[in-house]
């Protein structure tokens, strides 16, 4: 037995310095020699073969090496232990830093700055507006009258009778022609707000209204910039049409579609099978608008255009989810 005992001793000692103060494998070691079925405890067991007088010498032994082992065990432990805290307050100088996650601008953002980007160099100025609008500049001034059937075509949140978050950025129209004197070159971005919220419609979303006006603005120049534009917008190889139309602040009116970005005009589920997409509304400037800023219409003549940020933006991507724009998913706009 004391033999034994001497190379359980001696085999401890080895295994405790080859964990080299490894805490979590210390603990298993020692569960290994010093627990309920463990290789001390398989040594006491064999008290059972031994005679009367072998017994308290066993016994003695095997006492003394559960002390020995408790200690070493102990001793050991308590060294992993300030081990670890020191490694724990070890600071490596080469580790790399953290990058701090840079942000970004968010899609539509994006395009508005693309849009503006472009009809900047065509000689537009951007300009801004109040989102709390006047129902005169809303509509009364646009040739929308109160008993106007158009108003209806237009889900209006009223602030009050006369208030009203503008329901289009037409507005700007006005008050930048109320303001200047032609020639007038202007686009202006912004939000619009309508009682309006499903899957392809959201109680706010933006737009960019642009107003050209000056002496002899024909129906030719609407074209050619905005056939320029989308030509800069969505390449060069993107036909468009020119399709009539109605609004109550141009006349005369046409809606502007391009060749479908998804099937190149083949005709897909996005356009309907036609091969087609609306982008945006123009006109040229109806003479009862310039009427009402002062303007002779007999002396000066103008365009106005008017289309959806997020349509632009969702064309551009290929997103056909427009509630994505307000979700803030970062997944989603990280691929910006
Ligand atoms: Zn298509």
């Amino acid at each position: 037995m004391q033999s034994e005992v001497e190379r359980l001793l001696n085999a401890a000692a080895r295994d405790i310095s080859k964990t080299a103060g490894n805490l979590k494998v210390l603990e298993q070691l020692k569960v290994n020699y010093l627990g309920r079925k463990g290789n001390l405890a398989q040594l006491f067991k064999r008290m059972g073969e031994a005679t009367e007088t072998q017994r308290p010498v066993w016994g003695k032994l095997l006492n003394e090496a559960k002390e020995s082992l408790e200690k070493a065990f102990s001793n050991a432990l308590e060294e992993a232990g300030k081990l670890s805290r020191e490694q724990r307050k070890f600071f490596d100088i080469t580790v790399p830093g953290r990058r701090p996650s840079k942000g970004r601008l968010h899609p539509i953002t994006q395009i508005t700055l693309e849009i503006s980007r472009i009809f900047n160099w065509l000689g537009f100025e951007v300009v801004e507006g109040p989102e709390v609008e006047l129902d005169y500049y809303n509509f009364e001034a646009l040739n929308i009258p109160r008993d106007h059937p158009a108003r209806d075509m237009q889900d209006t949140f009223y602030v009050s009778d006369d208030v009203v978050l503008r329901t289009h950025t037409s507005p700007l129209q006005v008050r930048v022609m109320e303001k200047r004197r032609p020639p007038i070159r202007v686009i202006a971005p912004g939000r619009t707000y309508r009682c309006d919220s499903d899957v392809t419609h959201t109680p706010m979303f933006h737009q960019v209204e642009g107003l050209m006006v000056g002496e002899d603005i024909s129906f030719g120049d609407l074209k050619g910039i905005l056939t320029i534009f989308v030509h800069h917008m969505f390449g060069a190889d993107v036909g468009l049409r020119f399709r009539p139309s109605f609004f109550p602040f141009t006349e005369p009116s046409a809606e502007v579609d391009i060749q479908c970005v998804m099937c190149k005009g083949q005709g897909c589920r996005v356009c309907s099978q036609t091969g087609w997409l609306e982008i945006l509304g123009s006109g040229m400037v109806d003479p009862e608008v310039f009427k009402m800023v002062g303007y002779d219409p007999e002396t000066v003549t103008g365009f106005a255009f008017g289309m959806g940020i997020e349509r632009i933006a969702m064309l551009k991507y290929g997103i056909d989810d427009l509630r994505l724009f307000f979700e803030n998913d970062l997944r989603f706009l990280r691929q910006f």
